[in-house]
């Protein structure tokens, strides 16, 4: 077996293989609870639950349960999900594990399906929620339970053992553990295939007819023109963006009308694809400029795994007080500052601002469930600045990030939307509203970038969504 040991944590401690109660041999079969890391490729926690199946010489089960309760999901989000899950379903099966679907709550299905099972493996997510399900998981099973971090290439305690304050203070501690974790995950054959087992669940040959089985807020609709949801779609794009696009990776970096970018957050959000992939295709591709990989690995483990960070050591990460102690106080001192413009949610929502670039950003993230790194940080640095209060601004743009973006209720999210409020960043000249807190403007835009074609581009987008 292949997988870092820092990758595997115990989550009981009832020892694996004997069991409380029942040593008798009529528990017969083991459980991979998949939860966050939504696919068949690249999986640790996977390839771990096949290696603790051939060890107790029984088959596997993989279970997923689909909760229309998730905190903020909207039909947007449940499309994307749901294409990817009928895709690893079918994945899985052809490997001989049974794929288990089930409506409702991972805290009551598992333990319940678990009655009969040797040990549960389950993936690792790191918000407040995926927490909970895991603690409730592993206090209503009576079998050993293994969590397996396999959405992150550093794992999160292995990196660090506390919020970090900054890119630059994790930085050389992930790079250092980087050649370690950058491997490939092997596909373990699974021993004893599922054949005989016998799992009501609900059917997953269809995304539609998989989400006709819950309620879900249909309120905002599916961007199915621009994203669809798998691991072979994240692969392929991918793959055309390392071919096409990575060449200007950093040349384009703060050009939000161009679209050399990898688009991968939303797989990555929905565990369709690895991130170990991702940098392991990056750092192996050949002939590709030493700097641009460094770029990318960059973004993709440094800066991504820096919210990992901030999200699993700060309870708090979705509200205004997680914000360092120097940035609230000077967004404090600068709260009565008078506001040329105010804008409810409902006006932000609707892109009914002055500023043409900014309604370009809602309009783009409404129609497509995306925005380019750039423009995400003009829009949340204007919601601070046309807010009645900094506290009233870090709510909207959670709000707004987490409703229309695929990649939204992301540790990215949170500690994007924080860092427009200070977090992991330093102070700078002190200016009215946002005090130390850096600031962004129109201007800035016109200067660096070629603005009015990042404007045209959404006006078409939209006309043809017309
Ligand atoms: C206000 C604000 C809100 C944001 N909200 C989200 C969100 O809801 N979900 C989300 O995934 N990201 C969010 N980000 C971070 C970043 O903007 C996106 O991850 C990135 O734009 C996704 O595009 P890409 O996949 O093409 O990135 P690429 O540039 O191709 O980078 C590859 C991967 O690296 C990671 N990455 C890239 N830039 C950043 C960054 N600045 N910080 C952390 N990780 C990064 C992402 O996982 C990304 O998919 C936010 C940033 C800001 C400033």
């Amino acid at each position: 077996m292949n997988i870092d040991p820092a990758r595997i944590h115990s989550l009981t401690d009832r020892p694996a293989g004997k069991l409380p109660g029942n040593t008798s041999g009529n528990k017969n079969y083991v459980i991979y609870w998949m939860q966050q890391s939504q696919r068949a490729l690249w999986n640790h926690a996977l390839e771990f639950a096949v290696c603790r199946a051939n060890f107790h010489g029984c088959p596997l089960m993989a279970v997923f349960c689909l909760t229309n309760t998730f905190p903020e999901a909207n039909l947007r989000h449940y499309t994307f999900m749901a294409e990817g899950l009928c895709e690893t379903g079918r994945e899985l099966e052809k490997r001989g594990i049974r794929f288990v679907l089930r409506a409702g709550n991972p805290g009551q299905i598992v333990p319940d399906l678990a009655e009969q099972a040797k040990e549960i493996i389950c993936d690792r997510g790191y918000t407040r929620v995926q927490r909970q399900w895991q603690q409730h998981v592993a206090e209503g099973a009576r079998c050993p339970v293994f969590c397996v971090e396999s959405d992150v290439v550093v794992p999160a305690e292995t990196a660090s053992q506390k919020a970090e304050y900054a890119a630059r203070t994790i930085r050389p501690k992930i790079l250092a553990h980087l050649d370690r974790f950058v491997r490939p995950v092997a596909e373990i054959p699974l021993e004893n295939p599922a054949t005989d087992l016998e799992m009501r669940g609900l059917a997953f040959s269809d995304p539609q007819k998989m989400l006709s089985c819950i309620q879900v807020d249909g309120s905002v609709s599916p961007v199915t023109r621009f994203f669809k949801g798998g691991t072979r779609e994240a692969i392929g794009r991918f793959d055309d963006f390392l071919d096409n696009r990575i060449a200007r990776y950093i040349q384009n970096s703060n050009q939000p009308q161009t679209d050399d970018i990898s688009r991968m957050s939303p797989y990555l959000h929905f565990g369709q694809i690895s991130p170990v992939y991702l940098a392991w295709k990056v750092q192996n591709r050949k002939n590709l400029d030493p700097e641009i990989k460094t770029a990318f690995i960059e973004e993709l483990v440094v800066r991504r795994e820096l919210a990992v960070n901030f999200v699993w050591f700060t309870k708090n990460y979705d509200a205004f007080s997680c914000l360092p102690d120097w940035a609230k106080k000077t967004l404090a001192d600068h709260a009565k500052d008078p506001r040329k413009y105010r804008y409810s949610i409902e006006a932000l929502d609707a892109a009914a601002t002055h500023d043409i670039y900014w309604n370009a950003a809602m309009d783009e993230m409404k129609s497509t469930g995306f925005m380019h790194n750039y423009m995400r940080m003009y829009w949340g640095k204007k919601i601070l600045e046309w807010s009645k209060s900094p506290e009233t601004a870090f709510k909207n743009a959670i709000v707004l990030n987490n409703k229309y973006f695929l990649d939204g209720r992301d540790p990215n999210s949170f500690a994007g939307v924080a860092w427009i409020f200070g977090l992991h960043d330093r102070a700078w000249k002190a200016r009215d509203i946002f005090g130390k807190v850096r600031y962004m403007n129109a201007a800035g835009l016109e200067r660096k970038c070629d603005i009015k074609a990042y404007v045209d581009k959404i006006e078409q987008i939209k006309t043809q969504q017309a």
